[in-house]
């Protein structure tokens, strides 16, 4: 079997089946390396308390990162402040669209400390709202990712990025605000446009950035063998069954990612060089 990676996804212990069964049954189907990221508080069903909330999230996280690891699974694990949090805490709990940029910005400092310790790997997400909203909000959400950026520059912290969907203006606007931070060419690499395009992915590996694409059966039939071996692929998986949403079970992306060799469809090379190659670089992680 190749060794899978799977370059983003979630695991929900309260709401769906948690890190341990999924890393188990990625695991069976060849899965060798998981960037686990945390899911906002309320998702877990956590009464919302602020900044408080955001630490009790990310020490949910390391308890389900540490599941992964003992099945014998190399975890990655991120913490950030996704840019839906602005609306939903702007409309459902009522903050002050000044108060959310303030909690925003020091929620990623904290998670920006945790990296330079190295009880996180990375911030994520962070980002652009991928649908219509307010400028204000829009707004808040850039400067909250600005400040990670920077953060990363300074700490050498990955960077999730959650953002909209367009093509050369996505990557223009987050290339240009890595110039005018001065972030070194080595350190792009560590600004990953999570749920990115193929094509996508191919232009920001050019300009030394990082990418995951989504592992969706059809998207990984269409895409695999095509395009430069240049991305990871995610599941993001957000294992809970209530949230609508395109979901792909990581096991699912493994098993696809088998067939596709087996049928000789892509070469054990190209496979090797998404799954082992480009996660190794870019985490700094042992090979299997
Ligand atoms: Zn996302
Ligand atoms: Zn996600």
């Amino acid at each position: 079997m190749i060794p899978v990676a799977d370059g983003h996804t979630h695991s929900n212990p309260v709401r769906g089946l948690g890190a341990a069964k999924i890393a188990e049954r990625f695991r069976e189907a060849g899965g060798w390396f998981m960037a686990l990221v945390a899911l906002s508080p309320w998702h877990y069903g956590m009464e919302f308390r602020g900044f408080d909330s955001y630490a009790e999230t990310i020490d949910l996280l390391l308890r389900e990162c540490k599941e992964v690891e003992e099945r014998g699974i190399r975890v990655a694990c991120l913490a950030g402040f996704h840019p839906a949090d602005v609306d939903r805490l702007i409309d459902k709990y009522g903050m002050k669209p000044m108060s959310v940029l303030d909690l925003g910005l020091r929620v990623v400092e904290h998670e920006a400390k945790l990296c330079r310790e190295g009880t996180l790997d990375g911030i994520g997400e962070v980002g652009r709202q991928h649908y219509k909203t307010f400028p204000t909000r829009a707004l808040i959400s850039q400067l909250i990712l600005e400040r990670a950026m920077e953060l990363a520059r300074d700490y050498g912290c990955i960077v999730h990025m959650h953002l909209e969907q367009e093509g050369e203006t996505t990557l223009g606007l987050i290339d240009l605000w890595a110039s005018r931070i001065g972030m070194p060419g080595e350190a792009k690499k560590l600004l990953v446009f999570h749920h990115s395009k193929p094509s996508l992915a191919v232009r920001a590996h050019k300009l030394g950035y990082s990418a995951t694409v989504p592992g969706t059966p059809a998207l990984m039939t269409r895409v695999l063998g095509n395009v430069d071996p240049v991305f990871i692929l995610e599941s993001d998986h957000i294992d809970d069954p209530n949230r609508p949403g395109a979901v792909v079970y990581p096991w699912v992306m493994a098993e696809t990612l088998q067939k596709l060799v087996e049928k000789g469809r892509i070469s054990r090379e190209y496979a090797y060089k998404i799954n082992v190659d480009n996660v190794v670089s870019l985490y700094r992680v042992p090979p299997p």
